[in-house]
Order: structure tokens, then sequence, then C-alpha cells
């Protein structure tokens, strides 16, 4: 089967969704009527994905330019945009080497122009679900792009959200950085409401509630949660806007995400 042969236009998808905010043309019906939905409850949503995909494209350079990481593993890839990892990181250091992950059968049938990565390096795009960490890890065309004794970054950018309980995210979390060095590196983000007023906080949460936004906003402590046993990165966990100046435009209400960057001792 192909990816063409399982799109469901009829329902919203959060790849789709999440184009649709950020201004690109792979959307349907059902999606821009999820993403109005809820922007009118949220209506900087827009900001906050341009600030998230900043703070992406802000990681990966420091973790390029400044970390020296050459091996990118970005689960939950999205529709292609003008900087992908493998661009960013190539960049830096051509030789870099990119595993995508994404189970939306749209971002499948874009995945070529993810694989345009420079001859020196390496870029593999897998069909699989996040929820089945063994699946990524034990499959052949990531153990024939990333070498798993050296160096990794996990990039969980704007996904972890859709997990909607710390029971089931953090197990996956913990099954993918077992399987990395000393030395690798998380960088994640996650929806919030910590820096929302009362009325937008109830908002959220009557929405969440009545299945009308799929993102599961998590507060500073179980964000944090992810990152127990890796050293944080300075600033920490701070609104993703905020990680090293990345979208000095937005405030951490605007963008309602959290950011942060881990290194595994
Ligand atoms: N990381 C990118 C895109 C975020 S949009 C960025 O930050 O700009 C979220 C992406 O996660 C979508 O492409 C969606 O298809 C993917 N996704 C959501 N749940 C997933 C899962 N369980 N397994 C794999 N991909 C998933």
């Amino acid at each position: 089967m192909t990816g063409q042969d399982r799109i469901d236009t009829s329902v919203p998808h959060p790849a789709r969704r999440y184009n649709y905010w950020l201004g690109g043309k792979d959307h349907f019906a059902a999606d821009r009527a999820s993403g109005d939905e809820i922007a009118a409850a949220f209506p900087t949503v827009r900001t906050a994905v341009l600030a998230n995909r900043a703070f992406l494209r802000r990681a990966v350079r420091f973790l390029a330019e400044e970390a020296g990481v050459r091996q990118f593993l970005d689960i939950g890839t999205g529709l292609p945009v003008p900087d992908n990892t493998h661009e960013l990181a190539q960049r830096v250091d051509p030789a870099s080497r990119v595993v995508y992950v994404d189970n939306d059968p749209i971002v499948l049938t874009h995945a070529r122009a993810l694989l345009t990565g420079a001859p020196e390096g390496r870029t593999a795009y897998l069909e699989a679900d996040l929820r089945d960490p063994a699946a990524i890890l034990r499959h052949p065309d990531l153990r024939a792009t990333l070498d798993l004794d050296r160096p990794v970054a996990l990039l969980l950018v704007a996904i972890l959200h859709f997990i909607h309980t710390d029971e089931a995210a953090l197990p996956i979390v913990r099954h993918l950085l077992s399987a990395l060095p000393s030395g690798s590196y998380l960088v994640a983000t996650n929806a919030t409401v910590d820096f929302a007023d009362e009325a937008g906080a109830a908002a959220y949460r009557a929405m969440f509630a009545a299945g009308r936004t799929d993102g599961y906003a998590r507060s500073a402590a179980q964000f944090g949660a992810f990152f127990e046993g890796l050293d944080l990165v300075p600033p920490g966990v701070v609104a993703v806007c905020d990680w090293h100046d990345a979208y000095p435009d937005a405030t951490p209400a605007d963008v309602a995400m959290y950011a942060a960057v881990g290194r595994k001792p």
C-alpha cells in the first residue's frame, strides 16, 4: 500500500494542520477546520508554530556548531519546510546523518524532498510510530544510516503532546535514550498552559476534555521529567521563544510551549 492509498482527508492530521498554521499548502478542509477551531480559542497559535520551528532550527544549529553532533534522529518530522533538519546540520558539516520518522502518510508522499542530502552525508526516512520505539530502533534503514555507538541528537519537537499520558510518554523517551550513547542529546518541545491566564487554561481544559484539541498540555514538572538523568543545556526548561533567543518577537504566553535540550552524561 502506498501512502497515497491511506490518506484520509476527512480526519484532521497534525502534520497538515501544522502546515496550515505555518502557511503551507498541504492541508485539507478537515485540517483547516480543526486548525481554525484551535486558533479561535488560542489566537496566537500561528506565532506558536513559527516559534516552535525557530527553536528547532536554533537547537540543531547549537548541536551542530557548538556541541559537535553529527547524527540526528528527528521523530515527528512534519512536512518539508525551507530549513529541514538535514539541511541545517549538513550546512555545518556535509557529512552529517539524519533519520526522519513520521506516521502520517502525507509526510511519506513528500519524503523524497527530505532525502536530498549532501552526497557526503546520509538521510533516511522511516514511516513508523513514536509509540513503538523498538521498531524505530531496529529498523534496517536507521541502522544503515546512524552509528549508535556515536552521539545522536534525538528530536521530539512538537510531538510528545500527542502522547496523552506521562505513563505512556516517559517510557518511550527512556527507551529511545537508552539506545543512545553518552554525549547524545534530547531536544523536545511540548504544549503547556503554564503561561496562560486562568480563563485561557480553563478554555483549553474544556476543549481537551471534549476531544476538540489533541495536544496534551504539560506543566514544567511533567515536561522536565523527560529530561531526568540528563544534563540540561542552559537556560534549561523555558518557553520555545526564549531558548537561545530562538524567536524574540513572541512572549511565553503567545507560544504556550516548553522547550529544552539535555545531554546524556
Ligand atoms: N517536528 C516538526 C513537526 C511537528 S508537527 C516541527 O516541530 O516543526 C507533529 C508531527 O508529528 C506531524 O508530522 C505528525 O504526523 C507527527 N506525529 C504525531 N504523532 C506521531 C506518532 N505517534 N508517531 C510518529 N509521528 C507522529
